[in-house]
């Protein structure tokens, strides 16, 4: 992974080397350390395109935050790094566009920085939308939101919004305005809203009318915040951001309910999430869907003889294989205590047993080492590449696929055989499936 270039300007020797070995341990930055003005010019001048400034407020070549002016001259956000602070320093910083600043207090202020300076790493990847009809206000908050390095898009007015809302589907915020034509930003918020839940987006509702029932409506039109205007940039970012990580908290919820704690791997709720979905595809002829079981041999023995500490890193070393050798596209999860459930999409399905055999001999031929001893395995894997009604029906044959597998001895793979029938028309056999689908589901699978 690249590494982002981050300028540090500080006198002290000792805080620089402890904030630069605190930030390269904890992010994916490299830290280039200037220890005076002087040699940040010459570090500036260097043509190097440093995605963020760490800047000592005082340093002896330049006492009076003349620093924080190079920096804006050179277009680097900068985060200002300060002995001390009043109201007046504070607002001098503000208006000169600060990231935002850090007291030079006690260690625990070096934890903040690191936080801060992962915020803005993180928000790279992070979209947001202003939207106002006034192109001053639109640029201002343009301006505010790119110094903390989010993505920013632009709309003049609700419509555009709705548009660029529809082109941008990981779009993470929408700053709104009220006073616009039709739709004014109360109802904006309101046809977002139907179309995208508080989880997967967050609006923001701004306005500069005294009138005090604006942010009720906006926020029981569906905006999680509101913002008067004029506001501080101090408070906008602090708001922005408390919002973008509440986002952030849910997904990280959703994302482990659908992992297996032991492995990391899906689950088998979610399997069945995913592999409803790709059943779906597959019987409209959109792909190909196969399903494989995969099935530790005579596991209970290694529990046995090693102890479960043991079993559990073998499960988690099979489950490291699957996912290396498995499409992003494919599904790999843990069905149940040590049988995993394969989704391949578009695997061929001349390549399907080859693909499986390679597996089953990657697992046979890997070792682990644990508590001194080299434990090896092998597993029995079910395939079935014939499109069911359901996906409950496919794990069912390939279930009996490496039952077979079970029977004939173990440590193989038993793909099943396509009927006759599928040889010669897949398509005709394919929509007979689909018709029995939207049968057995009734009105569910079109009303959804
Ligand atoms: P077969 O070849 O027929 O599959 O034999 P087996 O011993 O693998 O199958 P059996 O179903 O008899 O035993 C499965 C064992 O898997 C029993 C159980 O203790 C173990 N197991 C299930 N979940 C876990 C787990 O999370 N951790 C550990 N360590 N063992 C587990
Ligand atoms: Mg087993
Ligand atoms: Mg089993």
């Amino acid at each position: 992974m690249s590494r982002y270039p981050v300028l540090l300007v500080e006198d002290s020797r000792s805080l620089a080397l402890f904030v630069r070995r605190k930030l390269e341990a904890a992010l994916p930055v490299v830290v280039t350390w200037a220890q005076d003005y002087r040699e940040a010019v010459a570090h500036l001048a260097s043509g190097r395109d440093f995605t963020l400034g760490i800047l000592d407020l005082t340093l002896p070549d330049a006492p009076q935050g003349q620093i924080v002016d190079l920096a804006a001259t050179r277009g680097l956000p900068a985060i200002v790094f300060a002995g001390q602070f009043d109201e007046r320093l504070r607002e001098e910083l503000w208006a000169k566009r600060v990231v935002d600043y850090v007291l030079k207090e006690s260690p625990e202020t070096i934890d903040l920085l690191v936080g801060l300076v992962r915020r803005l790493l993180r928000n790279r990847e992070i979209k947001v939308l202003v939207v106002d009809d006034s192109r001053g206000a639109r640029q201002e908050l343009q301006e505010l939101l790119a110094i903390h390095g989010y993505q920013v898009f632009t709309a003049s007015s609700g419509q555009e919004a709705l548009a660029v809302a529809a082109q941008e589907p990981d779009l993470r915020l929408v700053l709104a305005d009220y006073a616009m034509p039709e739709p004014n930003g109360v109802e904006l918020t309101r046809r977002l809203r139907a179309r995208y839940s508080k989880d997967q987006l967050a609006i923001i509702g701004l306005s500069a009318r005294a009138d005090r029932h604006l942010s009720a409506m906006f926020l029981k039109n569906g905006a999680n915040d509101f913002v008067h205007k004029p506001f501080l940039a101090e408070e906008l970012y602090c708001r922005v951001s408390q919002n973008i990580e509440l986002i952030e908290h849910i997904a990280a919820i959703q994302e482990s309910s659908n992992r297996d704690f032991l492995t990391g791997l899906y689950n088998r709720r979610y399997l069945f999430e995913l592999g409803e979905n790709l059943l779906a595809s597959a019987l409209r002829g959109h792909i190909t869907l196969t399903v494989a079981m995969l099935d530790i041999d005579f596991f209970k023995r290694i529990n046995d003889t090693h102890g479960h500490d043991v079993g559990d890193m073998v499960l988690k070393h099979l489950a490291g294989i699957l996912a290396k050798r498995f499409r992003a596209t494919d599904v790999v999860s843990r069905y149940g205590g040590e049988e995993f459930c394969l989704l391949a999409v578009n695997m061929d399905r001349a390549a399907v047993p080859r693909v499986f055999a390679e597996v089953r001999d990657r697992i046979a031929a890997s070792t682990l080492e644990a508590g001194g001893r080299t434990v090896k395995v092998t597993v029995s894997i079910g395939v079935s590449t014939v499109i069911g009604s359901s996906l409950e029906e496919m794990i069912r044959q390939a279930d009996a696929m490496l039952y077979a597998a079970k029977a004939a001895g173990r440590d193989r793979v038993v793909v099943d055989e396509p009927e006759p029938a599928d040889l010669g028309g897949p398509e005709a056999t394919t929509s007979d499936r689909l018709m029995r689908r939207e049968e057995a589901h009734g009105q569910n699978s079109r009303g959804g």
